[in-house]
């Protein structure tokens, strides 16, 4: 049987009382490269800051690998949309993919060679080892999201989430992303990216989950990246013209 990576029940979030996510059971095995897809305010950045224990939910329950998520952090990552992190703070490029690996080390231990040897790595891995002494306020849209990328690399987790990853990247950092992405999948790492591009879910990804408030649809993308769900999720005969 299958592996379940994340597990979803009767999860229900509001805020200010008002309900943005509604009775959500959803489960992701291991393994895929899951799109979640659904108008803004569908609460797809909710939803992944429900299972991380962000953002505390009314109702339900989450699962990573079997068990709450207080005790599987290590194994996984989270890459925030762009805009909610503050870029002006003094730092080097190294230095934010560096902590990265604390996670891995001990409450006494600083990092030492072997994180630095990792992070840049790392750093090679995402085009961005010539940037590795630039304050990250000085880099550019595309080239933040990709440190952060690096950062969430050296933490090895074993499920990825990313908010956005795409928004604001340049076509060539875009085919950088997705070509680690579909790296971190061969290694059998869950990946799960919120994602507004409806013209690449099937070339990107293998597993979708159509949102909007409720959950609307969830599976492999080839039995259920639809115009019904599409139409379901977006409103009145919502159409996009998918090549498979
Ligand atoms: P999505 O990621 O699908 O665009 P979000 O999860 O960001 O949607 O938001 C879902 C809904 O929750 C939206 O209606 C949004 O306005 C609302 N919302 C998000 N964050 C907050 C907040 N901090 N306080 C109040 N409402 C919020």
């Amino acid at each position: 049987m299958e592996k379940i990576a994340v597990k979803v029940d009767d999860l229900t979030v509001a805020y200010n009382y008002k309900p943005v996510l509604w009775d959500i059971d959803l489960q992701i095995p291991e393994g895929v490269l899951m799109a979640i897809v659904g108008p803004n305010g569908a609460g797809k950045s909710t939803l992944i800051k429900a299972i991380l224990g962000i953002l505390k939910p009314i109702a339900g329950s989450v699962t990573i690998f079997g068990k709450p998520y207080a005790t599987q952090r290590k194994h996984v990552a989270y890459v925030p949309q762009k805009g909610s992190v503050d870029w002006d703070f003094p730092t080097t490029a190294l230095d934010v993919v560096m902590m990265g690996t604390y996670g891995s080390l001990g409450w006494i231990k600083r990092p030492g060679p072997n994180e630095k040897k990792r992070a840049l790595e790392a750093l090679e891995k995402v085009g961005m080892l010539s940037f590795k002494s630039r304050q990250i306020s000085q880099l550019s849209g595309g080239q933040q999201q990709r440190i952060f990328l690096a950062r969430a690399l050296v933490q090895d987790a074993s499920i990825y989430f990313m908010d956005e990853p795409f928004q604001g990247v340049d076509a060539t950092t875009e085919v950088a992303i997705i070509n680690i992405l579909k790296e971190l999948r061969k290694a059998n790492k869950t990946v799960v990216v919120v994602h507004h591009d409806l013209q690449t879910v099937p070339e990107y990804f293998d597993w979708v989950t159509f949102l909007n408030v409720k959950k609307i649809a969830t599976g492999p993308v080839k039995d259920t990246f639809n115009d019904d769900n599409l139409t379901k999720t977006y409103g009145i005969n919502y159409k996009v013209s998918i090549q498979k």
